[in-house]
């Protein structure tokens, strides 16, 4: 093998730079256009979400979710402990203070038990979180109608942070758009991306609209600059609005070349003893994302370290599955409700190539090198 096996890598489609075109010809090559309202009400209808704005990344996203529903100086909010940091340090951007939780096994998501103990116990003494992050791991539905339930009784509001889940499922409904507000990301590793770019969506239309708003510096309507607020500049690009749009057009596609690329690995794989895969929950569709093992290293031989170093070796990248935020040196002051499942996951748990554009010849590749381990 000469070319390098990445993880997970853009994939283009046919369509992305007629879109671009179109922005180059008409000169919207800024933060507002055509492109950017297109795309929006094309991400809107292929989720099934009542209202989109568009940003410029899913960090962005998240940060006016959080500022969208109070979060302020001195808040707690809860938020799944498995996962990139981007779902937790726009809480920190508004000086509020993270409070994580432990997964659930069969989903590897945010354990709906401890959130609902957890919000009791927190009724009780009269300190109720702010918010809660809810995140959708590596293309899997959270099992979201226990985490609402419990949200709702407390009246706090729900963000779902599905930047890894665009186009699963969670009983024929997409994730993202069942709490106050949703994030998606369309950052270059994501399933469709925009080479940078996020989303939210909420069925509340004056939530969206003061998102835009605040996404372009909360400029007050008056003929001069004025401002009442402190906004950002977090508005997406019209050009890459376009890259979007034609993204979207694929979107079926790439979910369905991730599913199968998770398919292959599980039929040559599932048999090695020591090998687990993530379990797909029954109650929706994964895009598998990333599809990701967990390797006993008693039964394999090799533990997850070996592993990756072993394929890296071979120019097949790996990565390990998510460092808990709670075992983050920057959040090491945060409390975390559990934790042992997530570290587990991590100890053990690695994510395999996935690109929706690997082909059948680099899948038998990796599946080979990862049986020899076993057997040479
Ligand atoms: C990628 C990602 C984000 C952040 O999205 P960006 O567009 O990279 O800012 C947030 N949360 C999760 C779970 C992610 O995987």
């Amino acid at each position: 093998m000469s070319k390098p096996i990445l993880l997970s890598i853009p994939h283009m489609g046919d369509r992305e730079l007629e879109f671009v075109q179109e922005a180059f010809d008409t000169n919207w090559i800024s933060p507002v256009g055509p492109n950017i309202d297109a795309f929006e009400q094309e991400f809107c209808q292929a989720i099934n979400a009542h209202y989109g704005a568009a940003v410029c990344s899913g960090t962005a996203a998240l940060h006016l979710a959080l500022r969208l529903v109070g979060v302020e100086a001195g808040d707690e909010v809860f938020c799944s402990t498995l996962t990139f940091i981007a779902s937790a340090s726009p809480i920190t951007y508004l000086g509020a203070k993270p409070v994580f939780i432990d997964s659930d096994r069969s989903s590897w998501n945010m354990n709906p038990q401890l959130l609902q103990e957890a919000l009791e116990h927190r009724a009780k003494i009269g300190k109720l979180p702010k918010a809660v992050v809810l995140v959708h791991l590596y293309g899997q539905s959270a099992d979201i109608d226990p985490i609402l339930a419990a949200c709702n009784q407390y009246e706090i509001p729900l963000i779902e942070d599905a930047a890894e889940a665009l186009g699963a499922t969670y009983k024929d409904r997409s994730p993202g758009t069942f709490g106050k507000v949703g994030i998606f990301s369309f950052n270059g590793n994501k399933i469709i991306t925009t080479s940078g770019g996020g989303m939210l969506v909420s069925s509340d239309s004056e939530l969206i609209a003061k998102a835009r708003f605040l996404a372009t510096q909360a400029r007050d309507p008056a003929p001069y600059y004025e401002h009442s607020q402190i906004g950002y500049n977090y508005r997406l690009s019209n050009v890459l609005a376009g890259i979007g749009r034609g993204q979207l057009l694929v979107l079926k596609e790439r979910v369905a070349a991730r599913r199968r690329n998770f398919k292959l690995y599980q039929q040559a794989l599932q048999d090695l003893p020591g090998i687990e895969f993530m379990p797909e929950a029954n109650y929706g569709k994964s895009t598998h994302w990333l599809t990701c093992i967990t390797i006993d290293a008693k039964d394999f031989g090799v533990d997850r370290e070996q592993m990756r170093l072993e394929l890296a070796q071979q120019q097949i990248e790996t990565r390990p599955v998510w460092k808990p935020l709670h075992l983050q040196p920057v959040f090491d002051e945060y409390e975390c409700i559990g934790g042992s499942v997530a570290e587990d996951l991590f100890e053990r748990g690695l994510c395999l190539p996935s690109s929706s554009n690997l082909t059948d010849e680099e899948i038998d590749c990796i599946i080979q090198a990862i049986k020899k381990l076993k057997y040479c």
